[in-house]
Order: structure tokens, then C-alpha cells, then sequence
């Protein structure tokens, strides 16, 4: 089959669906691309670009499969052929409109901001890829309006104190923008009304302001709900007295299909020192700020910017074309069970049947409801509870019962045997306790960089084993030679278990 990828019409965007990076991964998958001449220009892609990854340019409307960022314009819909697969960001959860219109064609239409938040489908997740960058570009902006430092300093010129930072809302975005405002060097406060987010926030060097109300926790489709009068009143008290002393505010409160809540009034703008930001991420969905404009930079009389881009993401052309691209990727790579550019589209898999908002001209909108991972996890059942408690831990006496039944085992076990043996038998067993107590003693995270640094141990192994090897008995020969196997397994194993490891650590 044939994916052609359009160039974007709206206004301002400067996305496009494939990058020559992920064009190279659609062709692997069997698909033969298409792109429209220009579609990657205001991402930094140039169609030579695409065409030395593997791509033609072309007639992209004209393909088998259609790879859009927004909802493509009508002429652009006109021009789709019959029985198309249009991929994009549609918006069919708020966009009626648009859902009718699709549905007026006979198209398949995937909608991909309604992948489920389910964890199979992160890769997939577009709202997730998007909301991290903006989280960070809203840093970048608030920064660059901010006349000051956001690291403390102490120069001889004088004592530069850090700036602080107020995250309100600490899902994807905000942890994003915790991250990069923690990376520059500011004092982070973050609060959000999902308690679990607390140790989220902490990791990344924050502060987490709790919210002191019972009213905590996320709908069943692991969206935020509306909070109750109770949470938000209490929520209105904690901002009155954190914003009058915070330098940035980065706001990114959503409940999908409704209006955003507002979380910082005009008052507690008027608060804040002269010089202050505060970025609205919310400004597109009604804003989070009273007094933010969607899509506009405002000044208050006091000297208060509030910044409402609703673009934040596409301000990095290039990166969110590149995660969008691969949120494509992967769902094709979802759709394409062979690998041989055949497009299959499965009802029976969840992710792809709550995309789909028309089915060959059918309405298929909107999909059952999913359970999401995002969603906190149900209580225990009662039964589960019952048996935990069952398995009660040792008493004194049975634990010292134990240790004397293995003392006396092993002096039995050291009187039986030749007088050659007693003296290592004696070292083994201590070997054991020593080693038992260093390993449980250890915390349960560090347990793989632990097993990886136990080369020294089978270093020794190797020795001894290469020792015995060449002495008389074939036994004897045939233990150390599986002990060097078994040796070298865990020194070649630990050490590339240590290189994932620092991997995992290192930045390029
Ligand atoms: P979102 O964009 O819907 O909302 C942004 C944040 O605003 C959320 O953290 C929400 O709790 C918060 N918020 C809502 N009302 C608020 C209020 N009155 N005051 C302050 N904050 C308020 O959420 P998101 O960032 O997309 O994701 C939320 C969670 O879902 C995250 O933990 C994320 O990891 C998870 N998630 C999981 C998947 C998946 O498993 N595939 C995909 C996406 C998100």
C-alpha cells in the first residue's frame, strides 16, 4: 500500500506526520511513501531530505493511507480516494464537526488523540509526546521573558537568588516542565489533585504541595475529573499563599471535554512581583489563568506576564514532528501484523477500535469506554487481605529453633567427613550466613548492580576450577568444567548487565 504524507494547512503549524527518520520505518514495515512537496519544510525537513530516506514526492492525498497532523481541509478530504485510511489528529472527542464530516465520506478515519491510556499504547500515546514537549518549551518560554536568572548564584558583584517556579498540574506536561525548570537551576513547587504524583514530583527534585482534601483521584478513563467545592476551596488557599512568593507559574490543569479549570484568579496575579510569568498550557481549553488570552502574550498593570500559546508544541517543529512520526510508526507497525504494506484493521483490538471514528463510511464514534492504566487501582479484595495476614512472620523461638537444627546438621555433616574437608566445610557455611546477612541487607533497587558486581566471586570460581581441571577423575573434571562455565556466564553476563546499566544513565 501507499502512504502519502500531506502538507499541513492550518494556519501556524509547522508539524508534518512523517520525518525522513520515520519514513525509513514505514518502508521497512512494507509501505511505499509518498510526501507533498513542502510538507516537512517548516520542521527543517527538505523533500531531498525525504527522497534520500526512501520516499517519492508527490500526490500524497492520492494514497492508500493518508498521514496528516490536524483534520485536513475539505478540499484536501475531497481528494482523498475511496476507501482511504486518514491517520491524523482529528480531535473526534471535541471536534462534532469534524466527526460529521468524515463520516459524510467513504474513508476509514483514525482519530490518534484517542488512544487509550492504557500502557500498551503509550508508544502510541500523541497527547503524551505532545504535552512533554510543551511542558518543556513552556519552560523555555517563560524563561526567555523572565529578566532574570533561573539558578542561584553568588558572584562579587553580589548574592543571585534562584527563582521559583509553581507547577500547577503535574501530569505529563508538568512533570516536563519540572524537569526542565529543576534543570536550570530554580526551586520547583508542584501540586496536582492526584496524591500518587507526589513521589513523581519529588524525583525530579521537587516540592509537592498537597492539596489537604479527601476529594483525591482520577476518573475511570485516568483523565482528571471535576474537583468538588471542598478540593477546590482548599486548593484556592494553598495558591493564595504560594503565588505572592513564586517568581514563574506553569499551569496545566485539563478535564477533557470541559472547560479547564481555573486555578489562578485575577487577585492572586495581582499578587505577584512585577517582572513575574505565568504560563498558561490550558489557554487553548478556556485557561487555567484568569485573564489569559489563548494564543497571546498579556501584561497585567502590575507587570505580570501571562503567556497563552496554545502551540507550545509545535514551537519544536522538528522534535514533535520526529515523536509524532514514531507514535505513527509504532500504530502502523500495530496495523501491519506481516510486515508487507498491508494495513489490517483489527476491531478486536482495543487501541485500534478506539480510534476508529468512521469504518468504511460507517459511524464507529464513539468506542466503548476502556479501563485505563492511569486509573488508581482498584481496593483489595477482602479475601486477598484475609490470606496476607495468614503468613505471619517467624517467632523468636521457631527462627532460633531453626539456626540450631542447621548447627547441629552441619556439625554432623563436618564430623562425617574426611579431615581434609572439615576446615572448608566450616568456611562455606560461614561464607553462607556472611553473605546471606551483606546481600538481605541491601536495598531491593540495587540488588541487579549488586549481582552484577559479583564478578570477584566467580573470578575466584575460575581459579579453583582451573586448578582442579587437570587432576585425576573424570568427576572432578567435568564439575570444574561446568563451574567455568557457569563462572564465565555471570562475569561476561555482569558485564553486560553494567553497561545497560550506565546506558541507561548516559545522555547521548
Ligand atoms: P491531563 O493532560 O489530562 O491533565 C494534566 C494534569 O492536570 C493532570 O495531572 C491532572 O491531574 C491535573 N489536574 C486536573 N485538574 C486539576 C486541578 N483542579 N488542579 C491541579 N491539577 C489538575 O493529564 P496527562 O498529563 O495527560 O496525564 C495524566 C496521567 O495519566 C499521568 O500520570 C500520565 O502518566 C498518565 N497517562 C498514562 C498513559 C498511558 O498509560 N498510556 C497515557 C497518558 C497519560
Amino acid at each position: 500500500m501507499i502512504i502519502g504524507v500531506i502538507r499541513e494547512q492550518s494556519p501556524g503549524e509547522t508539524r508534518v506526520a512523517a520525518t525522513p527518520a520515520t519514513v525509513v520505518q514505514l518502508a521497512k514495515l512494507g509501505y511505499e511513501v509518498i510526501v507533498e512537496s513542502g510538507a516537512g519544510e517548516a520542521s527543517s525537513f527538505s523533500d531531498q531530505a525525504y527522497v534520500e530516506a526512501g520516499a517519492t514526492i508527490g500526490d500524497a492525498l492520492a494514497g492508500d493511507i493518508v498521514l496528516s497532523v490536524n483534520t485536513p481541509t475539505n478540499p484536501q478530504l475531497d481528494g482523498l480516494r475511496e476507501n482511504a485510511t486518514l491517520i491524523g489528529i482529528l480531535n473526534a472527542r471535541t471536534e462534532e464537526a469534524t466527526v460529521a464530516n468524515l463520516t459524510a465520506r467513504p474513508i476509514t478515519a483514525l482519530s490518534m488523540d484517542a488512544v487509550p491510556r492504557i500502557s500498551r499504547a503509550q508508544s502510541m500515546d500523541v497527547l503524551s509526546s505532545m504535552a512533554n514537549i510543551a511542558g518543556y518549551r513552556a519552560v523555555v518560554e517563560s524563561a526567555h521573558v523572565f529578566g532574570r536568572f533561573f539558578t542561584g548564584q553568588v558572584t562579587a558583584a553580589g548574592k543571585v537568588p534562584p527563582a521559583t517556579v509553581l507547577v500547577a498540574g503535574a501530569g505529563v506536561a508538568g512533570l516536563a516542565a519540572i524537569g526542565a525548570a529543576g534543570s536550570l537551576g530554580a526551586i520547583v513547587k508542584a501540586t496536582d489533585p492526584r496524591p500518587e504524583v507526589a513521589d513523581q514530583v519529588k524525583s525530579l527534585g521537587g516540592e509537592y504541595l498537597s492539596v489537604e482534601s479527601a476529594d483525591v483521584e482520577v476518573s475511570a478513563t485516568g483523565y482528571a475529573k471535576e474537583m468538588s467545592d471542598d478540593y477546590n476551596a482548599r486548593a484556592e488557599a494553598l495558591y493564595a499563599q504560594t503565588v505572592p512568593n513564586t517568581d514563574i507559574i506553569i499551569t496545566t490543569a485539563l478535564i477533557p471535554g470541559r472547560a479547564a479549570p481555573v486555578l489562578i484568579t485575577k487577585a492572586m496575579v495581582a499578587s505577584m512581583k512585577a517582572g513575574s510569568v505565568i504560563v498558561d498550557m490550558a489557554a487553548g481549553s478556556g485557561g487555567n489563568v484568569e485573564g489569559s488570552v489563548a494564543g497571546q502574550v498579556v501584561t497585567t498593570d502590575n507587570g505580570v506576564t501571562i503567556i497563552g500559546y496554545t502551540d507550545l508544541a509545535g514551537r519544536l517543529p522538528a522534535q514533535a514532528s520526529q515523536l509524532y512520526g514514531t507514535n505513527l510508526v509504532n500504530l502502523l507497525k500495530l496495523m501491519t501484523p506481516e510486515k508487507d504494506g498491508q494495513l489490517v484493521l483489527d476491531f478486536e483490538d482495543v487501541i485500534q477500535r478506539s480510534i476508529t471514528v468512521v469504518r468504511n463510511g460507517e459511524s464507529t464514534w464513539p468506542a466503548p469506554p476502556v479501563q485505563v492504566s492511569a486509573a488508581p487501582a482498584a481496593a483489595p479484595a477482602a479475601e486477598a487481605v484475609v490470606a496476607k495476614e495468614e503468613k505471619k512472620p517467624l517467632t523468636t523461638g521457631q527462627r532460633l529453633g531453626g539456626v540450631l537444627v542447621g548447627a547441629l546438621a552441619l556439625l554432623a555433616l563436618v564430623a562425617a567427613s574426611p579431615a581434609v574437608l572439615q576446615g572448608q566445610l566450616i568456611i562455606f557455611a560461614l561464607s553462607i550466613v556472611i553473605g546471606y546477612y551483606v546481600i538481605t541487607g541491601v536495598h531491593h533497587a540495587l540488588h541487579t548492580p549488586l549481582m552484577s558486581v559479583t564478578n570477584a566471586i566467580s573470578g575466584i570460581i575460575v581459579v579453583g576450577a582451573l586448578l582442579q581441571i587437570g587432576h585425576d577423575g573424570n568427576l572432578i573434571t567435568i564439575l570444574a568444567a561446568l563451574a567455568i562455565l557457569l563462572a564465565s556466564i555471570n562475569i561476561f553476563g555482569g558485564f553486560a548487565v553494567t553497561r545497560r546499566m550506565l546506558a541507561m544513565f548516559s545522555r547521548s
